[in-house]
């Protein structure tokens, strides 16, 4: 029986939560069973052993999964779910790079191009400090007009806006495009943001870090070993990253698989992930969609989300240890549901999102921490605030009454 409609599979799923781990596992055997097994005894599982876990269909073996991933979850960073209350500052959305998959882009004069002043994004970080935020993310177009000092502007404006403020910015593209427009090394543009108070940068443009997938989604995006490059040079220099996927579109479980064995080769080296953010593709107003006739996928399907999370849990085990659900993409319920198959963080409140807006998601707007703490609580875990880098800062009782808080 193959089961598509994740709607079918979460009764079986939580039938089998009743059951116990040891309950699920008797019901499967074979290959699929012996990779669960090899992850929940700490061996570290190949890029084919991961591929073939992407490939799985059979409702019984698809649950295992699920639940071996949140044991091992379990294990690893317990039944703690955090957050990070954050405001997204994208600070123009004029490009000329035309990714097929985005949506958020305008040319210059279009009527949907803006530009945000340094007035405006100082207006906004202290709006978000009010709020209670402890970190602003603040990506953008590549307007063809900015230069790497601009970005090293942006970062001043909010250091000096709020000092307090964590900055985490700029993806390795972005990295990589300040660099070059100032005619220095990737290594010296770092330090030059170093210098002026930055702190991290979010591992976004990473999409899928295989060339035959890359140049056909991206094909004016840094190639991968650019995007590897960048990101060892970060974590080298202290500054450390997330890292993502943006998968669902042309993409096949052969390419996650090896984008995650990327990504943890990486992580042994440098130890500079903090975190792993599988993103859904959102096909509905983008041009890789739209002008595919049929052969670009419409994002993954809920139950490939599910797997993707369970998967990353096992390949990337005793690596990067945190991985985190998208509201924004999912929806908040589906993603609360992910927390329960290998996630353990459900990322921040954004305040304003306009990325997957524009491509076509419904969510995207502002997710207020009392609400990722009661759907934390229903899934019978602990919710706490945590920082960029994932020093719990607060942690709250069934009341929601703020019970302790890091100095
Ligand atoms: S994804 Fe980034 S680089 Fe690509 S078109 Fe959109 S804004 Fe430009």
């Amino acid at each position: 029986m193959v089961i598509e409609d994740i709607k079918d599979l979460i009764p079986l799923i939580e039938e089998n939560r009743a059951l116990g781990l040891d309950g699920a596992l008797s019901k499967i055997n074979g290959q699929t069973g012996n990779i669960i097994e090899k992850s929940l005894t700490g061996g570290e599982l190949t890029i084919k052993e991961g591929e073939y876990l992407f490939h799985i269909t059979d409702p019984q073996e698809i649950s295992s999964l699920a639940l071996a991933a949140d044991h091992i979850r379990k294990e690893d960073v317990g039944d703690t779910v955090t957050y990070v209350v954050n405001r997204n500052i994208n600070f123009t959305n004029i490009c000329n790079v035309y990714c097929g998959f985005c949506n958020f882009m305008a040319p210059e004069g279009d009527e949907r191009a803006y530009f945000l002043t340094m007035e405006e994004i100082a207006e906004r970080t202290k709006e978000a400090w009010e709020i209670g935020a402890t970190e602003v993310c603040m990506q953008g177009g590549m307007h063809p007009e900015i230069d790497g000092n601009f970005y090293i502007d942006l970062i001043k404006t909010v250091k000096e806006a709020v000092p307090e403020m964590h900055t985490h910015s700029f993806s390795p593209y972005e990295v990589w495009y300040g660099a070059d427009t100032l005619g220095i090394s990737e290594e010296e543009f770092i330090e030059k943001l170093k210098d002026v108070g930055h702190n991290t940068f979010p591992g976004t443009a990473a999409e899928v870090l295989v060339e035959d997938v890359r140049k056909i989604i991206a094909p004016r995006k840094i190639a991968t070993h650019i995007w590897i490059r960048v990101v060892k040079k970060a974590h080298l220099a202290g500054i450390r990253t997330t890292s993502t996927i943006m998968y669902g579109h042309l993409d096949k479980p052969h390419h996650w698989a090896i984008h995650l064995g990327i990504l943890r080769d990486i992580q042994k080296e440098t130890g500079g992930f903090t975190e792993f953010v599988p993103l859904r593709f959102i096909p509905w107003n983008t041009r890789l969609f739209t002008h595919s006739k049929g052969k670009v996928q419409k994002g993954p399907t809920d139950i490939d989300q599910l797997k993707m999370y369970a998967v990353s849990r096992m390949m990337l085990r005793g690596w990067i240890n945190n991985i985190q659900v998208s509201w924004v993409k999912q929806g908040p319920e589906f993603a609360q549901f992910s927390l329960t198959a290998g996630a353990n963080d459900f990322g921040g409140t954004l305040m304003e999102e306009q990325i997957s807006r524009f491509a076509g998601a419904s969510y995207g707007q502002y997710f207020p921490p009392e609400e990722f703490r009661r759907l934390t609580r229903e899934i019978g875990r602990i919710p706490a605030e945590r920082s960029t880098t994932y020093k719990i800062l607060r942690e709250f009782d069934d009341n929601d009454d703020e019970i302790s808080k890091a100095s």
